[in-house]
């Protein structure tokens, strides 16, 4: 537990949260500032800031609870679809820093739309791939 972390405060029960789902390793909260209403964060109970820090069982835990959290909100709010979303670090949008997959209610009619792709420059598709595989 991190004294100073939201997250583990509303895990102390120390900040309310509208606690949906609750197992061993992970907790599931309703999101203060919705996509959609139901949109829901998973987390860890043991702190860790992101997908870079945390253990491969607790992240396999978090993953599981994702998919439990899904299955409720297409039941409970018939949705047309899930968005599962996670930022990582302050270059990619991450404002709390313990680690938390957003699982986002999607309806057909929603204002939302996925982020938007563009195409690679000429010979940076190969080299790109090539990048990675080298640093696996
Ligand atoms: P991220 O770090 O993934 O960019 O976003 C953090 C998320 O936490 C945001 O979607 C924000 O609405 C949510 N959030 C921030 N403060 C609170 C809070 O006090 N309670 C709850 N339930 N969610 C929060
Ligand atoms: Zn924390």
């Amino acid at each position: 537990m991190d004294s100073n972390c939201l997250f583990c405060k509303i895990l102390k029960r120390e900040i309310p949260a509208q606690i949906v789902y609750e197992d061993a390793a992970t907790l599931a909260f309703l999101d203060i500032n919705p996509v959609n209403p139901g949109h829901t964060l998973v987390i860890p109970k043991v702190h860790s800031s992101d997908v870079f820090e945390i253990d491969e069982k607790n992240w396999a835990a978090v993953m599981k609870t994702s998919r439990v959290v899904a299955h409720a909100l297409e039941k409970a709010l018939q949705t047309d679809g899930i968005n599962l979303g996670m930022n990582n670090r302050a270059g990619a949008g991450q404002v709390i820093f313990h680690a938390h997959v957003h699982v986002m209610p999607r309806f057909k009619d929603d204002p939302h739309s996925l982020w938007p792709g563009r195409p690679y420059a000429e010979g940076e598709f190969e080299k790109t791939g090539e990048k990675i595989r080298a640093a696996l």
